[in-house]
Parts: structure tokens; C-alpha cells; sequence
């Protein structure tokens, strides 16, 4: 909607002035104004730097600061090998105890595994209860990585 309110073309912008979907697009974005966290969102971009922001600040994100430097490191979420489980997935993105207990100062919120502070960040790198597919994913990235260098020569 902000591309075409933003056009230098004269009927674009004589169709968005007389349009009454038009005008009743852009109340419902800016009265009130589409927020994340105290950030007012005008366009997508915006959205998606205040929604990462939020993530990074966040306990379950705050490893994940450099993550758009790195954007290989994120395929074997989407390379189709699998290489996490569907549950062991879930289970790291969802229901970490530091993410159950926010709001409940009295619930726990150790690994009931390990004792550490069971964060998405622990689950995926550190507890020993997801070591094996872990472990798996490196030895599968090794593989990966051993395969292109003897294609190299
Ligand atoms: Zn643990």
C-alpha cells in the first residue's frame, strides 16, 4: 500500500485520491498506527527490523544477533535433511522453561536435564539431551564441507 501511495504516476496517484478502499487501507494502517513494541511500522522493512530487534533483545533471540551475516548456517532448517526432528524443533522454539516462566517469578526455569537455564540458545547448543542430533548435524556439515573440497581437488 505505501509503494503505490508513494507513486510518481499521475493516475496511480489520482486512483489512490479517489478511491474510497484506498483511504479506508491506509486509516486502518496509520489510525491507529501499526506498532511493534513502542516502533511505528510505515512499510515492511520497518516491520521486520523492529521484529528482529525484538527477538535479539529477547532471551530466546539474543545469540542470534549476527545471524543475517551468516545466512548458510540456517539451511539445515530448510535443505530438506531433516538433520532436527519435528519435535526436538518444537520443543527448542517453543517450550523452553525460561520462555513458560515469563510472568510466573516462582516457576523453575532449569533444564530438568541438566540444571542449566533451559533458553532456546541451551537446548540448540549446550544440553546434553539434544547432543546426538547435534552432533549428527556437525558430522553431516563435515561431510558436506569434506565432499567440496575433494571436488576442489
Ligand atoms: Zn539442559
Amino acid at each position: 500500500m505505501e509503494r503505490v501511495t508513494k507513486s510518481t504516476d499521475e493516475l496511480i496517484e489520482a486512483m489512490v485520491r479517489s478511491s474510497t478502499t484506498s483511504r479506508k487501507e491506509l486509516a486502518r494502517c496509520h489510525d491507529p498506527p501499526i506498532k511493534v513494541g513502542q516502533t511505528i511500522i510505515t512499510n515492511r522493512q520497518a516491520a521486520a527490523v523492529a521484529w528482529s530487534g525484538g527477538l535479539i533483545r529477547s532471551a530466546d533471540g539474543y545469540g542470534l544477533s549476527a545471524h543475517q551475516q551468516v545466512p548458510f548456517v540456517h539451511g539445515w532448517v530448510t535443505d530438506g535433511t531433516q538433520l532436527l526432528s519435528g519435535a526436538n524443533y518444537i520443543h527448542a522454539t517453543v517450550a523452553t522453561r525460561s520462555r513458560a516462566a515469563r510472568g510466573r517469578p516462582l516457576a523453575s526455569v532449569r533444564c530438568d536435564c541438566c540444571g542449566w537455564t533451559e533458553t532456546l540458545e541451551h537446548v540448540i547448543q549446550v544440553c546434553p539431551r539434544t547432543g546426538r542430533p547435534r552432533i549428527k548435524r556437525h558430522d553431516a556439515l563435515m561431510d558436506k564441507l569434506l565432499l567440496k573440497m575433494e571436488n576442489r581437488g
